[in-house]
């Protein structure tokens, strides 16, 4: 899979799933520009491990939730690199609680970073791919849109929306050369899941077919392929890495 010459936007990635799908998409040739918000010593860290490599990157703070301050994020990664021809939309947060006794705020805040911001990147970077009439999106779902979790409504239904969105822009972007994709992930370990490891992991694992977590470096691989040439004819889809949560043993 050769990234070489391509320059690409991942939001989130200071940590987790995101720090690792910007270093590998450098690894394949990518200049990567590192969005984060309040991570910043973390996102130095995610660009020197691309420089360390041998490519460009970005150190980019934006709140994906906030409109103005992710077209600024994109114009500024454009004028830098010149195009943006990936963008990863990572950036995620889970606020738990069942539904009876959930307040608004935790249910709006986890849809601002979860939904819009994701309609927030694609809308600012479409306007540029769709210049370029070429470009790779893929979009950061979970297992939880099509499993569900109990108290997780709010996540649930953003990454619901997620993967109908992806869907969506994918036919509307299907003529300008770009291809639209979702991938969800399982229970793969990062800080977002250590409470939930700890709480109920004997419980999830039981779930799944191949009886353990995931690492986020078997996300990442999957998302550099989607990235790369060798997808070319894959759009519209939602793509599961979840090690086969909640089939039947
Ligand atoms: P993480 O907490 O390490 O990563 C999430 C990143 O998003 C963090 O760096 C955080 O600072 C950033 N972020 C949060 N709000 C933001 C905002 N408003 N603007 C910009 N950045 C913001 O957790 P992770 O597990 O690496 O999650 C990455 C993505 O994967 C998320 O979308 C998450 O929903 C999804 N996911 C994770 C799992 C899992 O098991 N870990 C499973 C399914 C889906």
């Amino acid at each position: 899979m050769n990234l070489n010459d391509k320059n690409a936007l991942v939001t989130g990635a200071s940590t987790g799933i995101g720090k690792v799908i910007a270093v590998e998409l450098a690894k394949h040739g990518a200049n990567v520009a590192v969005n984060y918000l309040r991570h910043e010593s973390e996102a130095k860290n995610t660009a020197e491990k691309i420089e360390k490599i041998g490519k460009g990157a970005l150190v980019v703070r934006a709140d994906v939730s906030v409109s103005g301050q992710v077209d600024e994020m994109v114009e500024k990664v454009n004028a830098e690199f010149g195009s943006i021809d990936i963008l990863v939309n990572n950036a995620g947060i889970a606020i738990d609680c069942p539904v009876v006794g959930m307040e608004d705020q935790e249910w709006e805040k986890v849809l601002a970073v979860n939904l819009k911001g994701m309609f927030y990147t694609c809308r600012a970077v479409g306007k540029y791919m769709r210049r370029q009439k070429n470009g790779r999106i893929v979009n950061i779902s979970s297992v939880v849109a099509q499993k569900g979790g109990r108290g997780q409504a709010n996540y649930a239904a953003g990454k619901g929306g997620v993967e109908a969105f992806s869907r969506v822009l994918a036919a509307e972007l299907a003529g300008k050369g770009i291809t639209v994709n979702a991938v969800a992930p399982g229970v793969i370990r990062t800080k977002l899941t250590e409470e939930v490891i700890e709480r109920v992991g004997e419980q999830l694992l039981s779930r799944i077919l191949l009886g353990r977590f995931g690492q986020p470096r078997e996300v990442a691989k999957l998302v550099v392929f989607l990235c790369s040439d060798d997808a070319s004819y894959i759009t519209g889809q939602v793509i599961g890495v979840d090690g086969g949560f909640g089939l039947c043993f």
